[in-house]
């Protein structure tokens, strides 16, 4: 049973008493059979029961101020941390050991707290350093755009979805032609500007958000166009070729005209039930080799499979 309560079963038992002896007396003395030493030793009982009750009304009082009041508070803030709530804080104003508990436990739940907000930060900090990491694992550190390796995971996902789809997907290989001699006359570091200002044309002169240009390696970049058939095909490639061409880059070593020019090979399929992404790429790599073959600075795209 709660403090609250058997102060109150105590205190209205003894107003009963006393209401009891009360009535009692004044039913004797009305009657008038009561001596004076008895009508004295009554009347004494009444009143210490009458104390009685006023001094458990005042203990009670007191034990409910600095202890149960303090407890319920006490059983309410664990109740609320239980639940999750570190942020709640007790509210104890006595001047006793209770209240010294209550400012224990408010301390660890705000030790609690900070402890949780700190853990959520890192948790934050480390997300968003796990987002830049992906994203950089993504990029060509040279020419920022995609890098061989977001290419590669790209085609597998555009192949599985064309082959649903049962819709043409197109691949195109593109080079920099006599990029070596460029290198060699321009030296690297000029080498590595052309190739930033290569990709920045290719991946400038796309305009579908489903098509992807990519760094394949060295110099060489592909493009990868969803949804392609041969016809759209040849006209992107020539986009291509024109962007770069339009750069206008001086490369006098070269054999295929007076600036940088590039060579692309090009091939569309709808992929077959059975078959691998490998095929397309080959098949565009067959038609750069094609290009390179007939003089470079060209587009040669196989017959749609
Ligand atoms: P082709 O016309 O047949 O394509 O000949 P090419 O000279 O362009 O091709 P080759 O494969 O002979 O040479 C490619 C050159 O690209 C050689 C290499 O030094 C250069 N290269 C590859 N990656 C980089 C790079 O990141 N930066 C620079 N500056 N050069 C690179
Ligand atoms: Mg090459
Ligand atoms: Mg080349």
């Amino acid at each position: 049973m709660k403090i609250k309560s058997l102060t109150a079963v105590l205190a209205a038992t003894l107003a009963a008493v006393f209401l009891l002896l009360a009535y009692v007396l004044l039913q004797i003395r009305l009657d008038g059979q009561l001596n004076a030493s008895q009508s004295f030793f009554l009347q004494l009982a009444i009143d210490i029961v009458g104390a009685t009750f006023f001094g458990i009304l005042l203990v009670g009082s007191y034990i409910r101020q600095t202890i149960v009041a303090p407890v319920a508070e006490l059983v309410k803030h664990t109740e609320q941390v239980a639940a999750g709530n570190y942020a709640a804080r007790c509210d104890i104003r006595t001047h006793n050991e209770l209240a010294a508990l209550g400012n224990g436990f408010n301390d660890m739940s705000a030790a609690i707290e900070d402890d949780i907000k700190a853990r959520e930060q890192a948790e934050q900090a480390l997300l968003a350093a796990k987002n830049q990491l992906e994203a950089l694992a993504h990029v060509d550190g040279l020419t920022n755009i995609p890098n061989r390796r977001f290419f590669d995971e790209r085609l597998a996902t555009e192949w599985r979805r064309a082959r649903r789809a049962q819709l043409p997907l197109a691949l195109l290989m593109i080079d920099i032609d006599f990029f070596k001699p460029y290198n060699d006359n321009n030296g690297h570091g000029a080498g590595d500007e052309c190739l930033k200002k290569v990709a920045a044309a290719l991946a400038q002169a796309l305009v579908r958000p489903a098509d992807l240009i990519a760094r394949y390696g060295g110099e060489e970049f592909v493009a990868l166009l969803p949804e392609t058939h041969k016809e759209g095909l040849l006209q992107i490639a020539e986009r291509l070729r024109e962007a770069v061409a339009g750069l206008d880059l001086p490369h006098p070593h070269s054999r295929s005209a007076s600036h940088v020019t590039i060579s692309l090979g090009g091939a569309t399929l709808v992929p077959p039930l059975e078959g691998e992404p490998a095929t397309l790429l080959a098949a565009a790599d067959a038609m750069l080799y094609r290009a390179k073959e007939r003089g470079r600075n060209r587009v040669c795209v196989e017959e749609e499979g």
